[in-house]
């Protein structure tokens, strides 16, 4: 730790778990008493979210006692991002929304106009392993065609997908992980070059895949959020290598810096913040690269 601070940090990835999350995932378990807002994150030892806005003041009051400047807040259930618009519309300079969305429910079409043309809602998350929905489905290509319309950004979860509060709960998570590839990510963000595309953890466990997709399309980034837990699927790999072979083919203008936080009182994850600026420091990064990788990258994808 050099004790130093890179300003301003910006975070891409962190999830807004409001009551609606919470009563969405209530109704798949069957011994839910009385609101799930209440009663599952009491199960997890968690604080009750209460209201989008109150929850929104949470996480403002956390993010500036942090210093971080902006983040983006992610709807972590399809249909939820009304709340997330809530807590941008009370926060503007603070937040960016974004929302998981499921192309395979109906009306994809309408549905993802009505999201991008509210202002608070700039990053549809796709997670095609979760939603069983191929990234070559017309459905996904919605998406991308809205999101090239209105200016906004897409984010495909691919590689390992282990979500921690399903497995809490007991949720089953049938997902199929063939269909989170960072190659079919590549040949839809060639279709829509305008369209910024997040490929979050480095790719999760596709890593060598995430830089080949990111090398063909220059509107793929990298987000490097979570302890990436994956890299224990490679022999001798440290978060180290990691960022030395992200920034030898992408270079630190397309690495986006987040954490993957998502509860209280939890909070904001300093840790994975600190783990990954040394690992930039060890790398001899300096002040201006890591900038743009801390702050600078996410203000150019989203403009305040
Ligand atoms: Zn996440």
């Amino acid at each position: 730790m050099t004790g130093r601070s890179v300003a301003p940090t910006n975070d891409a990835h962190c999830h807004f778990f409001s009551s609606g999350f919470f009563r969405t995932l209530g109704k798949k378990l069957p011994d839910v008493k009385g609101d799930a807002a209440d009663d599952l994150p009491a199960r997890l030892g968690w604080t009750a979210p209460g209201s989008d806005t109150s929850l929104a003041d949470a996480w403002n009051t956390e993010l500036g006692k942090h210093h971080v400047n902006r983040s983006v807040l992610i709807a972590s259930v399809s249909n939820d991002e009304s709340a997330v618009a809530a807590a941008v519309a009370k926060y503007p300079k603070r937040f960016v929304g974004g929302f998981m969305f499921n192309p395979a429910e109906p009306d994809t079409d309408t549905r993802i106009e009505h999201a991008f043309a509210n202002p608070h809602l700039r990053m549809a998350c796709l997670f095609p392993a979760m939603h069983g929905v191929s990234l070559d489905d017309p459905s996904t290509d919605t998406v991308f065609a809205a999101a090239q319309q209105h200016a906004r950004a897409v984010f495909v979860h691919c590689g390992l997908l282990s979500i921690g509060v399903r497995k809490k709960l007991g949720l089953p998570s049938p997902f199929d992980l063939r269909l989170g590839d960072p190659l079919a990510v590549a040949a839809m963000a060639a279709h829509y070059p305008e369209v910024p595309v997040v490929i979050p953890h480095f790719g999760a466990g596709l890593f060598r895949e995430a830089l080949m997709a990111a090398s063909a399309a220059p509107n793929i980034v990298l987000d490097t959020s979570s302890s990436n837990g994956w890299i224990k699927m490679h022999a001798n790999l440290s978060l180290k290598d990691v960022f030395a072979r992200a920034l030898d083919v992408v270079g630190p203008g397309r690495l986006l810096f987040g954490t993957d936080s998502s509860f209280f009182p939890r909070g904001w994850q300093k840790g994975i913040f600190t783990d990954q600026q040394q690992a930039l420091d060890d790398l001899g990064v300096g002040d201006e690269d890591q900038a743009k990788i801390f702050g600078g990258n996410f203000d150019n994808i989203f403009k305040s």
